[in-house]
């Protein structure tokens, strides 16, 4: 097992399936075009031996399937079949609900039961304004479907102040009535967010804002959390849990236990770091010759972890995933 001075190390891992979205949402994508796939984009078999290497060299428990947006894959079945046989003990998705409806078949079989859909609004000027793409009523739908299908559904929202500030408490509303987790999460120097720093604390919305704001309609209380959950997590007593990634307010990077797999095969430890690692030749390499080397890169690959506190990088989440 590779473990650093701190005691962290790999337990969660996100695989980006693709860099192509059907969003191009305001704090992702700046110019506003669609993003495509990358060319190099690595087979769904390459991917699923990555996911049980990385099992094997880290120690890895749990997986993430992300983007892009992962639904638009055309490697998701084979993908998400694959790693369904590799034991791992929680394998989840997250996405931004345009194609979920048609895919919740594949995922249910596949044993996914755990879903983040990400929803920035409900009202659907805003809608448009945000996520440049999609349609709100079809998310909306696709939850309803999940919902009712045994999926456990989380809900991501970036609060951003000009820009859907107001949606905090209808959204809230909304989930708590339907028995879905609202995640707010604190907006990242990520991407052009992370060269433009009035940008970013123009629109930045700290945890004390956002807690401020709800306790205007809601008594809430903290509830615990795993020691390396990135989330804090509040009780509504009666009513029902919402949570905050709070990157800036409440660093997590001491107890950080994420890697991340990009579509084309490069590993980051860090979000906030631009180093990246490149795997995807072991990939092709049958276990027993891609091990040692895999291991290598993993001790760089934590080694590039921040000590204390995120400081965002120029790298842009449509790479990476969330
Ligand atoms: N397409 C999928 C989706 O929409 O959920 C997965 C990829 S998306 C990059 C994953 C998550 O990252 C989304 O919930 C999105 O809101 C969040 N995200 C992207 N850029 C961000 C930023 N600069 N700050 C905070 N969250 C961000």
């Amino acid at each position: 097992m590779i473990v650093d001075r701190q005691g962290r190390r790999f337990r969660n891992l996100r695989v980006s399936l693709t860099a192509a979205c059907n969003y191009a949402c305001t704090y992702c994508v700046p110019d506003g075009k669609r993003l495509v796939a990358a060319q190099d984009e690595l087979s769904a078999q390459a991917l699923v031996r990555g996911v049980a290497y990385l099992v094997e060299a880290a120690g890895v428990e749990r997986l993430r399937i992300t983007g892009g947006e992962p639904l638009l894959s055309p490697r998701l079945d084979a993908f998400v079949q694959g790693v369904a046989g590799l034991g791992l003990s929680d394998i989840s998705l997250t996405t931004n609900g345009q194609l979920l409806a048609r895919k919740l078949p594949l995922l249910r079989d596949a044993g996914i039961r755990r879903l983040n859909v990400s929803l920035d609004t409900f009202d659907p000027t805003a809608f448009r304004r945000i996520a440049r793409g999609g349609d709100l009523a079809t998310v909306l739908a696709g939850m309803e479907q999940a919902r009712a299908a045994g999926m456990a559904i989380k809900v991501n929202m970036v609060p951003m102040r000009g820009q859907n500030l107001d949606q905090v408490l209808p959204l809230l509303e909304y989930c708590l009535e339907r028995g879905y987790e609202l995640r707010f999460i604190e907006l990242m120097r990520m991407g052009h967010l992370a060269r433009d720093g009035a940008a970013f604390l123009q629109q930045f919305v700290s945890l004390e804002q956002l807690l401020g704001l709800i306790g205007q309609r809601h008594v809430f209380e903290q509830a615990p959390r795993p020691l390396d959950a990135t989330a804090l997590r509040y009780s509504i007593p009666g009513k029902g849990h919402f949570g905050v990634i709070a990157n800036e307010s409440v660093p997590f990077c001491r107890t950080c236990s994420r890697l991340r797999l990009s579509s084309t095969g490069w590993l980051h430890g860090c979000l906030s770091s631009g180093s990246r690692h490149y795997v995807a030749d072991l990939l092709d390499k049958p276990r027993h010759q891609a091990l040692p080397g895999l291991q290598r890169l993993l001790v760089k690959a934590l080694a590039d972890k921040q000590e204390v506190a995120f400081s965002g990088d120029v790298m842009v989440m449509k790479v990476i995933g969330g």
